[in-house]
């Protein structure tokens, strides 16, 4: 007989993205997470496909943090009869707004393009979900405390920590009857500035621990270090410095960092735009959330001094404000979204500055294969923006160590820090080899029961 407490994986087994857990208990069923499938087109195809649980049957939805590999799914459920609550963190379900809706527009643009050009098999082209109906999802999010038990079901409590992803980003330990389950979430890195470290997990029975760096480690390079010799050497060249940036974390931490090398006087004070109407809401998002703040962040603000804004700081959110950009002259650095060159307001800064060698491009995130980002980081002559083969004379920088995933040595001292050790440890949210090396690891290291979750396996809880 099954077990009335178990978890079904049907996301990020054997890939990243995608991420959701159906977890049964008693006669109710609850989804962890709520993701979309990103990346190469087979798991693109994946986001179509009907589920296979029952969207009306789920009792509440619980999630994790907001990227949209865990939440971007929630509309398409929306749209399949799912009208229960959904519990988040309160900073989450801020940035939620936000990143729905901004999903919801791209998958509308995605659909006029294809209508368009006709690139598309289907006509018409359909988007996988509309403004309305994300806007409609918003109205379900409910928020719940950090480190206390709230009831999201008959029976069923949880209780969210810390992650030091991103703002709002909880690892999530459910009880039911006495038993209890964990969800690792994605962890973010110990000693990384403006929000705290991931906080030490009370781990249930069973544990689904994330393994996104599970095979490597960042290295000792030092972030400050390598974003003050990028800006001075672009500096010298006279020209505009290009940052694609993600609009939550990653543009945040730049200005940290960027205020912080002015004031100890290792770059010279340039201007700064942030050229992303989302980049410059998160920012707003990450003032306003000072309870996740780490003690230096607090420190700052306490003193009188201002976070996320360096010297000579211009948050563009008008179309206007960016198009007076191209007219400018010297060194200012713009950082502006998307953080792969696929989409968003960068793409008329690369048309514009890619042909100049004055110009330095840095980048400063992860590059997916095929995207725009990766060819221009890996060397091409010239690429194509906007229908027009774009001559690409510009220097091509990257910064390498800003990341907001533990690696494999931080997520274990993450795992060892741990109150209590589970019965049984099932590695998620990474790609085969990832999760292979990180399972190997944990076994050896911890001595857990640790094994890779596969798609659609049953874990019982005991
Ligand atoms: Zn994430």
């Amino acid at each position: 007989m099954k077990n009335d407490f178990r978890v079904t994986v049907y996301g990020a087994a054997g890939t990243v993205t995608g991420s959701k857990y159906l977890l049964t208990a008693g006669a109710h069923d609850y989804l962890i997470d709520c993701g979309v499938f990103q990346g190469k087109k087979d798991l693109r195809l994946r986001n179509w496909a009907k589920p296979k649980f029952k969207p009306d049957r789920i009792k509440s939805i619980i999630l994790t943090h907001a990227h949209i590999d865990h939440t971007g799914y929630l509309p398409v459920l929306y749209k399949l009869g799912f009208k229960g609550p959904i519990y988040c963190t309160e900073a989450t379900s801020d940035l939620l707004e936000l990143l729905l809706i901004d999903a919801a527009h791209l998958q509308e643009e995605e659909a006029n393009f294809a209508n368009k050009w006709k690139t598309s098999k289907h006509e018409p082209a359909k988007p996988l979900y509309t403004e309305a109906d994300a806007r409609h999802v918003l109205k379900q999010i409910k928020t719940i405390p950090f480190y206390e038990f709230s009831e999201v079901g008959p029976g069923l409590k949880v209780k969210p920590t810390f992650a030091g992803h991103i703002l709002g980003s909880a690892c999530l330990t459910f009880d039911y009857k006495g038993s209890g389950v964990s969800f690792s979430g994605d962890v973010g890195r110990y000693n990384q500035p403006i929000l705290n470290d991931p906080q030490p997990l009370e781990i249930g029975n069973c544990l689904f621990c994330e393994s996104t760096y599970g095979d490597r480690d960042h290295g000792q390079v030092d972030s400050l270090s390598e974003l003050e010799v990028v800006i001075n050497r672009a500096y010298q060249r006279r020209g505009p410095i290009l940052i694609p940036a993600f609009a939550v974390g990653r543009t945040q931490l730049l200005l940290y960092y960027i205020a912080q090398l002015e004031k100890e006087n290792r770059i010279p004070t340039l201007p700064v735009f942030v050229d992303s109407p989302m980049a410059i809401d998160t920012t707003a998002l990450y003032k306003k959330h000072r309870e996740e703040f780490d003690t230096e962040a607090l420190a700052l603000v306490k003193d009188g001094g201002v976070i996320l804004t360096t010297g000579k700081t211009y948050f563009c959110k008008t179309r206007d404000q960016s198009k007076q950009l191209n007219g400018l002259q010297g060194p200012r650095i713009i950082i502006s979204a998307s953080g792969m060159v696929n989409g968003g307001r960068i793409l008329h800064h690369m048309r514009n500055w890619l042909p100049h060698k004055q110009t330095t491009v840095v980048f400063v995130g992860y590059q997916a294969v095929e995207t725009r980002g990766q060819l221009i980081q890996s060397g091409v002559e010239s690429v194509k923006i906007f229908a027009e083969e774009v001559p690409i004379h510009a220097q091509v920088e990257t910064v390498s160590s800003l990341s907001a995933h533990a690696d494999r040595r931080e997520l274990i001292k993450w795992l060892k820090d741990a109150s209590t050790a589970p019965t049984t440890c099932k590695i998620i949210h990474g790609e085969p080899e990832a999760a292979d090396a990180f399972s190997a690891l944990v076994t050896e290291e911890l001595n857990w029961n640790c094994s890779v979750a596969q798609d659609e396996e049953v874990v019982e809880i005991a």
